[in-house]
């Protein structure tokens, strides 16, 4: 049974779609079957992966207001064990239509029960808001994986965030949990990038991963070939950032 995580952060270019794209192909090279998911308009995620977001006919949104099984619109990608469920600029509309329907906030959720036996993990990316198809990821989600951008103090804007998981779980999904904070685009040539790490690893000692993802150029590039960085670029810092973080990620699952 898959195990359903949510990438989020209501900053936006924290590195959400980053990690889950690069993530979510390191998981899959481990061997997992890795479901990304993309709840963002913008469909950065979809896109990183090489597919046109522009010609596609139908996209996660259809999912969502139910005209689509999600099982119909799994697409398979270049590198194995890494499906996408792209998402489609049609998407930011879900965010006004699903307001009136009954069980709007579980829609994501019950779309995704019958897929759930066919992956290891799903990574769901999210836009940068605690709207309605964040709460959607978030209702959906086992756990939440943070990424903090090493280049903003961030603890006001987490604290939003840790009310928001907090009200999902009152009334929604009890058994959410944080999954882990990933420190990102991280400059060891700046104060601030070691001040955030130091702030972070205090205030958050046990969820925080120990992978730090430094800034790097290969990461910024690959998304315009389509190409997640294990394939890119494997053997830049980026690379081997992810890497890492994936061999956490499935530690702690034991
Ligand atoms: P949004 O909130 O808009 O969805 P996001 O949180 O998903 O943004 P990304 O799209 O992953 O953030 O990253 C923002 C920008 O920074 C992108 O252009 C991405 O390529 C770049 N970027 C992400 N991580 C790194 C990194 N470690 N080093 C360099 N550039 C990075
Ligand atoms: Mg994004």
């Amino acid at each position: 049974m898959a195990r359903v995580v949510a990438l989020a952060n209501q900053k936006g270019g924290v590195g959400k779609t980053t990690t889950a794209v690069n993530l979510g192909a390191y998981l899959a090279h481990a061997g997992k079957r890795v479901l990304l998911l993309d709840m963002d308009p913008q469909a950065n995620a979809t896109s990183s992966l090489g597919v046109d977001k522009n010609t596609l006919a139908r996209s996660v949104y259809d999912v969502l207001i139910g005209a689509e099984p999600a099982s119909r619109l799994v697409c398979l990608t270049a590198c194995t064990g890494l499906d996408l469920l792209p998402a489609s600029p049609a998407l930011a509309g879900a965010q006004i239509e699903l307001v009136p329907m009954a069980g709007r906030e579980t829609k994501l959720r019950r779309a995704l029960e019958p897929l759930r036996p066919r992956y290891d993990y799903v990574l769901i990316d999210t836009p940068p808001s605690l709207g309605m198809l964040t709460v959607n990821a978030l209702t959906a989600a086992d756990g939440v994986l943070i990424p903090i951008q090493c280049e903003y103090l961030p603890l006001e804007g987490l604290g939003q965030l840790l009310h928001t998981i907090e009200l999902v779980r009152q009334s929604l999904n009890p058994d959410l949990a944080i999954s882990g904070l990933v420190l990102t685009m991280y400059d060891p040539r700046t104060n601030l990038s070691r001040q955030v790490v130091e702030e972070i690893r205090q205030h958050f000692p046990v969820i925080v991963f120990r992978s730090i993802i430094p800034r790097s150029i290969k990461l910024s590039e690959a998304p315009s070939y389509g190409e997640p960085i294990i394939t890119y670029a494997p053997h830049s810092s980026g690379g081997q950032a992810y890497e890492s973080l994936c061999r956490e990620v499935l530690d702690r699952e034991r």
